[in-house]
């Protein structure tokens, strides 16, 4: 047993005693799977945890099910990132769903999730699936006007995954949603990153006519309190809808018809004023 510190900022950290069980250097980041007592197997990339399969629902659900719902009819799902499969494995549970396409960049965290995480990946070779070992920026530049919905199930905005935090990516986004098309993005903790924070909402709001900001608790995230950002050219976002019915036929741990309701207005008032600033 070690104990491993995922240093959430330079003064704090969140430390795990773990058995190490794997170690891969892939072409585009240093991946780690621990195991926990508590937490279960630990996915780790560049030194910050992606997924425990002890606390994965809570942060799977809260991304994937809000857009599902408020969706009239999602047919086409596209997911940037999201290579342990958790987010696959939820929008399946959506009977409308006919085609979800995957776009991850580094096959290593596709291939080390199906060989040691197979209740949050067991759905990637579903036959509505395909996917793309590509970089999310790159591949929007051959859609247009495609997808229903589009997740942005991606790692901090650092390296790989920087680019997929600028509103020049979020325009790409929006292009390659049909004109009725929702987004949502994993937004990082409003509480110990609050610039990352800021600065997605802010590029988010550059690109879209309408957006909301809702919050969620993920217990191996930084602080613990997640932030998720929903938005669409056509659809008002803040508006309410009837979604919390769709939620009743479909299976889930954390989300539920009362979270949903109050999604966009129980959100803590400093992150309001947050979200105001931008
Ligand atoms: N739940 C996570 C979180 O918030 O910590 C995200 C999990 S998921 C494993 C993130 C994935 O995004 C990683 O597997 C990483 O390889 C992928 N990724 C990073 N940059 C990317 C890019 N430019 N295009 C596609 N995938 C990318």
């Amino acid at each position: 047993m070690i104990w491993f510190t995922e240093y959430q900022t330079e003064n704090v950290g969140l430390t795990l005693k773990v058995r190490q069980l794997k170690n891969v250097h892939s072409k585009y980041q240093n991946i780690y799977l621990f195991e926990n007592q508590d937490f279960g197997k630990v996915l780790v990339l560049d030194g910050a945890i992606q997924t425990t399969e002890k606390d994965e629902f809570m942060y799977h659900e809260m991304l994937v099910h809000p857009a599902l719902v408020k969706h009239k009819n999602p047919e086409k799902v596209l997911v940037i990132g999201g290579g342990d499969g958790g987010s696959v494995r939820e929008i399946l549970k959506h009977p409308s769903i006919k085609q979800v396409d995957l776009c991850e960049i580094d096959e290593e965290v596709i291939l080390i999730s199906e060989k040691n995480l197979p209740n949050i990946s067991g759905k990637l070779r579903d036959d509505k699936v395909k996917i793309y070992i590509e970089d999310g920026n790159e591949f929007l530049n051959e859609r247009k006007n495609y997808y229903d919905v589009i997740i942005m199930d991606s790692s901090d905005p650092i390296g790989p995954a920087e680019v997929l935090f600028k509103s020049s990516f979020y325009d790409k986004v929006k292009e390659a949603l049909k004109e009725d098309g929702i987004m949502v993005a994993q937004t990082e903790s409003p509480f110990l990153q609050e610039k990352f924070f800021k600065n997605a909402v802010k590029e988010i709001k550059k690109s879209f006519k309408y957006f909301g900001v809702y919050t969620g608790f993920v217990p191996s995230y930084p602080a613990g309190m997640w932030s998720y950002t929903m938005a669409s050219d056509n659809i008002n976002i803040l508006e309410d809808d009837e979604g919390y019915k769709k939620l009743k036929n479909i299976k889930t741990k954390y989300i539920n018809e009362d979270i949903y309701k109050s999604l966009f207005k129980a959100v803590p008032q400093f992150i309001k004023d947050m979200i105001e600033e931008q």
